[in-house]
């Protein structure tokens, strides 16, 4: 039977069901002192500190709290940048310090609000793992490793062993800080947090224009009004819905995850997997796979798709994509081959082309928080609150300052690579690189090569 024989295919998330106590809309008009919409990572750690700032806050979300990528990515809360860390070294090499310092306090930062909050989402310290699975990708995990540490950051070398990764990778870097967690049970953490709170918060409430007038900001959704004397737009991959936006701020790309069938606990255990990292390769698009407490593996991406334009759509993934998911599982833990797939889900992701995050403002009234290149739990959730610090106190700090536009302005589109013709060149780059390595392995070894 083929691996996705029974694999059921979700428009949310396969980490928690959808709450059961969604928020009516927001049928009538108000005023407060800020309005933030989107009610992810980024829109919900806003609202919460400038709650705690004392700050009068509506929340507008066009679903319910969590429902975009916040509770459908991997959950590997990452410490170093997302993106090519090569190409962030040639173009921003001053900066890198800052860029590190910016994303390791990130995700300390995420660690101490699941304290402070007491979320329960399985969260585990075991760092990530840049898994090299060819010598070539070795190669480049030791470059990666030596830009990261001349610009400061925490993270080790070592063999398969060493790094305890499944038999099969060849060794790696290991960013230190950082971890793994179930991202629908951190959002849904968060949620309570905000319905705890004094935030307004308004679910079903999908935000359809912002206008300026008199001095003020007027948020429209399909059945209200509010008016703010300023807007955060938290808002990730459905931001280029609004003429406002800075031109050519992010790209929409939707990517997918998929889990397996739980486990048997010693076949995990003979796996040699004994850190419980997560991995991440490093071929041009990345694969990533992770331990779950329900004794399952989660894994994705390998595939990249571009929006047609906006709006962008609801939808599941591509049975095409899993199965070629399904075929580089198969072939990263041969001894797991015939174990199925129950589960696949995905979700829009905001590309930049400075391949940075990105938050600013728009002429002082409308500030934003954006496009974190697949690295958002951690950064996303903690610039989030850092614009609230601005908001409240006026003050930018230095991580917020690494990142921050005044005069937003953005070069041409993302990388070539980006495009559709490009992305699919990628995928196939990869593959080829995988065969030669597949074949040049298993000649050492004297076996067939698998997928
Ligand atoms: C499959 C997948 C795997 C990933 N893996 C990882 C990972 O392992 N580690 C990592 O760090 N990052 C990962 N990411 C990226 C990470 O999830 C995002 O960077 C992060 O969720 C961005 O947070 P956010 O708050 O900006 O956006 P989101 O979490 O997407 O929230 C945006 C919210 O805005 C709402 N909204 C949109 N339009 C409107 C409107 N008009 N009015 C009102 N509300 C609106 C949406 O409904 C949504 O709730 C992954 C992403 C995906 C999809």
């Amino acid at each position: 039977m083929s691996a996705t024989a029974n694999t059921t295919y979700t428009t949310f998330t396969g980490w928690v069901d959808p709450p059961t106590d969604i928020r009516p809309p927001m049928t009538d008009s108000l005023t407060c002192s800020v309005a933030v919409i989107g009610g992810g990572l980024a829109g919900m750690a806003t609202a919460l500190r400038l709650a705690e700032h004392g700050v009068d806050t509506v929340l507008l979300e066009a679903e319910f709290c969590g429902y975009g990528s916040g509770s459908r990515n991997a959950g590997q809360l990452a410490s170093a940048p997302g993106g090519d860390i090569q190409m962030l070294n040639l173009l921003y090499r001053k900066r890198m310090p800052a860029i590190i310092r910016l994303t390791e306090n990130a995700a300390a930062h995420v660690e101490g609000l699941i304290g402070k909050l007491g979320i329960d989402c399985d969260y585990e310290a075991t760092g990530n793992v840049f898994a090299a699975v060819s010598r070539g990708q070795l190669g480049r995990t030791r470059r990666i490793a030596k830009i990261l540490r001349r610009a400061g950051a925490h993270v080790e070398e070592g063999t398969p062993r060493e790094l305890g990764i499944p038999h099969g990778f060849l060794g790696g870097m290991r960013e230190i800080h950082g971890g793994i967690m179930n991202p629908g049970k951190f959002l849904r953490g968060l949620r309570s947090a905000v319905l705890a709170s004094p935030v307004q918060l308004f679910e079903q409430s999908k935000v359809v224009d912002i206008v300026r007038d008199n001095g003020g900001v007027t948020v429209e959704t399909s059945c209200g009004v509010v008016r703010a004397a300023k807007v955060v737009l938290a808002t990730n991959a459905y931001a280029g819905e609004w003429d406002l936006m800075p031109k050519r701020l992010s790209s929409p790309l939707w990517v997918t995850e998929v889990e397996t069938e739980p486990i048997a606990p010693e076949r995990l255990t003979a796996l040699g997997w004994t850190s419980g990292s997560g991995l991440i390769t490093q071929h041009n698009i990345m694969e990533n796979y992770r331990l779950t407490s329900r004794n399952t593996i989660v894994f994705g991406v390998r595939q990249i798709q571009r929006a047609a334009g906006y709006p962008l759509p609801e939808r599941s993934p591509d049975p095409a994509v899993v199965a070629d998911l399904a075929r580089a599982f198969a072939r990263r833990f041969p001894p797991l081959a015939d174990v199925g797939i129950t589960r696949a889900w995905g979700g829009w992701i905001g590309i930049t082309s400075t391949w940075l995050p990105v938050a600013g403002t728009i002429e002082g009234d409308i500030d934003y928080s954006l496009a974190c290149n697949g690295h958002g739990l951690a950064q996303a959730t903690y610039v989030g609150s850092l614009i609230a610090d601005r908001i409240a106190t006026g003050t930018t700090s230095d991580d917020l300052r690494t990142i921050w536009a005044d005069e937003p302005k953005f070069g041409r589109a993302v990388p070539m690579i980006m495009g559709r013709l490009g992305l699919r060149a990628a995928w196939a780059v990869d593959r080829f690189n995988d065969m030669i390595n597949g074949s040049k392995r298993n000649a050492r070894k004297g076996f067939a090569a698998v997928g």
